[in-house]
């Protein structure tokens, strides 16, 4: 059987390319975002309890009603921002399915949608399964800051959305009050939609403040923000997570997502709603993880990498150009293969492969997976 494909393009993803090579070599894998370490025990307990209270049927189908107000609750104590829970957030399978969702609300074909690269794989295809077009926009390397000159060039009215990821992914660059600005004045007047995946919101380090659209009433009334509980409680296999938009957003989101999945996991949406009621875990999130990202840094030194700073993520990029003239898909597989770690290579994350010789490293790992890996990484 044939059939016409949707995306001719399209291979496997890296994260799926590079697990399963570092899987057949046993290396360490700094590759795909996922910890290594146990996630909290108690919210595994809390899904016990929820399944042996019998939470085991169909959850409403924009998420259990005490899951979307401890979400609202949430957003107000970090933002300030009052969102209504019944009609502006959706519980989700993931982030990832949220991104999806959004773009499929909002596109038709002929659309355009502005793509910073290096971008989170997903977002390009889904754009062309939706049959719109990307627009691509290099970041600023090696600070991978946003030219807004370029932005404003590119919009024309056939710009249906921005896809702005931050903390990124990645690069671990994170939007500064200026950004918001200039997006502000770029959108302000056109009816440019906003996807802003802030699956990273609890991840950012060195003091800064997340620049949530949650924060900022007239970019909010055009955005869908993303999340993930995976991110945040370190069990990216849950795949949960949940969007927000306004009313009337979410109302036609609800519309696609009620005949794509219909409902979320359960127990968990029963466990999440307690959990979440505990603010240090996620108000906390940024030290424990700013500690890997020091140590993982500091051990770092001793190899020929040279770190480009993250300020967010579970991610650090390096440079490897003192270390190999090799283009980063092929010196990727060669430390799989010789020293038996796995990073992504950044290429993969541009529709032309651009590659800048760097190397994006997972540091949400056990420490001694981090220094392990760096004791191999220095014999190159
Ligand atoms: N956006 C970015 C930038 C990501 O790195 C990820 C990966 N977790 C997602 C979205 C998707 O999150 P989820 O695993 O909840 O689908
Ligand atoms: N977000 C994770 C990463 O960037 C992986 C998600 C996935 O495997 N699709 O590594």
């Amino acid at each position: 059987m044939q059939i016409q494909s949707k995306l001719p393009q399209v291979g496997t993803t890296i994260f799926t390319v590079m697990s399963q090579l570092a899987n057949t070599h046993n290396a360490i894998n700094l590759g795909q975002g996922f910890p290594d370490f146990m996630m909290d025990e108690a919210l595994v307990e809390a899904v016990n309890q929820a399944m042996k209270d019998g939470f085991n049927q169909y959850a409403h189908t924009n998420g259990i009603p005490a899951l979307r107000e401890a979400i609202a609750e949430k957003v107000y104590y970090l933002y300030h921002t009052y969102i209504n829970a019944e009609t502006s957030i959706t519980i989700t399978p993931g982030g990832t399915y949220a991104i999806y969702t959004a773009l499929t609300t909002i596109l038709q074909p002929g659309d355009e949608v502005i793509v910073f690269e290096p971008a989170y794989d997903s977002y390009v295809p889904n754009i062309i399964l939706n049959g719109a077009t990307p627009v691509f926009i290099a970041l600023e390397y090696p600070n991978y800051a946003i030219p807004w000159n370029e932005v404003a060039k590119k919009i024309n009215n056939k710009t249906k959305a921005i896809v702005i990821n931050s903390p990124h992914n990645p690069t671990g660059a994170v939007l500064t009050e200026t950004d918001i600005q200039q997006l502000s004045n770029l959108v302000a007047n056109t009816p440019i939609i906003i996807i802003s995946d802030e699956v990273y919101e609890h991840l950012i380090f060195d003091g800064i403040m997340h620049q949530s659209m949650l924060r900022y009433p007239d970019l909010l009334e055009r955005s869908f923000v993303i999340a993930s509980f995976g991110k945040t409680y370190h069990c990216t296999g849950w795949k949960l997570g949940y969007c927000i938009a306004g009313e009337a957003l979410m109302k036609e989101f609800r519309k696609v997502h009620q005949f794509n999945c219909f409902s979320c996991d359960t127990p968990k949406q029963y466990a999440l709603a307690s959990y979440l009621q505990g603010k240090n875990k996620y108000v906390q999130l940024c030290i424990e993880i700013q500690k890997k990202r020091d140590l993982f840094r500091s051990l770092m030194k001793e190899t020929g990498f040279v770190y480009i700073p993250s300020h967010g993520s579970y991610f650090e990029c390096y440079s490897y150009s003192k270390l190999s003239n090799k283009c980063d898909t092929a010196f990727a597989k060669e430390l799989v293969e010789t020293v038996g770690v796995a990073a992504i290579p950044v290429s993969a994350f541009y529709h032309n492969k651009t590659d800048e010789k760097v190397l994006r490293f997972c540091f949400a790992k056990k420490e001694t997976t981090l220094q392990e890996a760096a004791k191999r990484l220095k014999y190159l």
